[in-house]
C-alpha cells in the first residue's frame, strides 16, 4: 500500500513563527484542493480570498477581524465581525477604518495613534500588537484588538476579542 503525503514547504514569517491560511470572511483554513490549482476564493463561503498571517496572530473561527490597507481602507470584514459590528461587508470595503472603530480611550491612544499602527503594520512591518477599540457609533462598548500583518498583498489584520 503506497503511502501519500502532502510535500508542503512550511511557511514562516520573518519572525521564524509559521504562517497560517484563513479565508478573509469565514475565516476557515481554506478547503483540501485536489488536482486543481489552489484557488484564492475561499472554498467553503465562496466570499472570501484566502490570506496569510503568522499562527501567532490569525484569527480562530469564531473571532471577528477587518482587513485593512495601508490607505487605512477596509478590504474584509469577517461574518462574525458583520454580525458584531452590525455592518455588511460589501458597504464597509473601501470605506475608511475609522467610519467603524475608533480608539476606546478618549486620551490614549490617539485616534491618530491608532490609524499610524494601522498603516505601519499593513505595510508589512512589526510584530502583533494590542489597542483596545469601540464601535465609532458607540460608547459603551470596547473590544481588546490584536493588529498584526497579513496579506498577499500586505495588509494590516484586526481581530477583535
Ligand atoms: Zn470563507
Amino acid at each position: 500500500m503506497r503511502r501519500l503525503r502532502a510535500l508542503r514547504p512550511v511557511e514562516v514569517d520573518e519572525r521564524g513563527l509559521d504562517v497560517v491560511s484563513f479565508c478573509g470572511h469565514c475565516a476557515l483554513p481554506p478547503a483540501p484542493v485536489g488536482s486543481a490549482a489552489p484557488s484564492r476564493v475561499c472554498g467553503h463561503c465562496g466570499l472570501g480570498l484566502v490570506l496569510q498571517a503568522s499562527a501567532d496572530l490569525a484569527p480562530r473561527r469564531d473571532e471577528p477581524f477587518l482587513v485593512i490597507d495601508t490607505t487605512l481602507s477596509v478590504c474584509a470584514v469577517s461574518a462574525a465581525a458583520e454580525d458584531l459590528l452590525g455592518i455588511d461587508e460589501t458597504h464597509a470595503v473601501n470605506k475608511h477604518v475609522a467610519d467603524f472603530l475608533v480608539p476606546a480611550d478618549a486620551n490614549a491612544p490617539s485616534a491618530e495613534n491608532l490609524l499610524a499602527l494601522l498603516v505601519e503594520v499593513a505595510s508589512g512591518s512589526g510584530e502583533p500588537r494590542s489597542t483596545v477599540v469601540r464601535p465609532r457609533q458607540e460608547f459603551g462598548v470596547r473590544f481588546k484588538a490584536r493588529i498584526g500583518p497579513c496579506g498577499p498583498p500586505h495588509a494590516a489584520l484586526l481581530i477583535l476579542s
